[in-house]
């Protein structure tokens, strides 16, 4: 028997982490967000007062002293930076800003990417990310790249951190997508891409409920014929 994989790229904001989670609740698998990992080698750079484009080598010298690791607390999936819970942190503007400049150094690529397969290895896993599909697990049972269009990303976005407690105005997030969009499809190493064997999913026009109901289908259909654990 094997372990169901599921993997769920596509540029920022599209949702996918609000999905994956919940589906992973209600399937039963575990929610791996590989963002959040980004995000904290970002938060280990700004807190060692690194400056991540200019000090590149540092922080590749420094990699081996970075211990990221998942936790799972009452079913939410908690992220610690040698030992530190920085699950909030990592939601700061500056760790969104700095976890697409060191996604782009691909010593740090390859770090986390091993994480990412050994977690992946032991469970069903639904997987968010961008290079998931085409890089980390490129044998995953279910692929889908979702996306939407880019001022529904924002719009969302916006709302996701009011309900955080943090504010911020339409233009700048909007700004912040389509330049993190911009890196993360343009660096060399395993950039955002749809993988060729990917279902693409737009839910510009759908709300939460109907883009939820959209991926389970899609898993569902792709996992009805294996015979996994459960
Ligand atoms: O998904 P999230 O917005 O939390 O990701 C933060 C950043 O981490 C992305 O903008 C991207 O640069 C990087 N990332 C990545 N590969 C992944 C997941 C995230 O490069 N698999």
């Amino acid at each position: 028997m094997e372990y169901i994989n599921v993997a769920l790229d596509g540029p920022a904001g599209a949702g996918k982490s609000s999905i994956a989670k919940s589906l992973a609740e209600e399937l039963g698998y575990i929610y791996i967000d590989t963002g959040a990992m980004y995000r904290s080698i970002a938060v280990y750079a700004i807190e060692s007062g690194i400056d991540i484009k200019n000090q590149r080598n540092l922080l590749i010298n420094s990699l081996d002293n970075i211990n990221v690791d998942i936790k799972y607390k009452d079913g939410t999936q908690h992220i610690f930076l040698n030992g530190n819970d920085v699950s909030e942190r990592i939601r700061e503007a500056d760790a969104t800003k700095g976890s697409s400049d060191v996604a782009v150094i691909p010593e740090v690529r390859l770090k986390l990417v091993a994480l990412q397969r050994s977690l992946a290895a032991g469970a069903n896993v639904i997987m968010d990310g961008r290079d998931i599909a085409t890089h980390v697990l490129p044998d995953a049972q279910v692929k889908i790249y979702l996306t939407a269009s880019v001022e529904e990303r924002a719009a969302r976005r916006l709302r996701q951190m009011r309900e955080r407690g943090t504010d911020g105005d339409i233009k700048s997030v909007e700004e912040d997508i389509r330049l993190r969009d911009k890196q993360d499809s343009e660096r060399e190493f395993a950039p955002l891409r749809r993988a060729e064997d990917a279902v693409l999913l737009d839910t510009s026009d759908m709300n939460f409920e109907e883009s939820v109901a959209a991926v389970k289908k899609i898993i569902l259909e792709k996992t009805g014929e294996l015979d996994h654990v459960l």
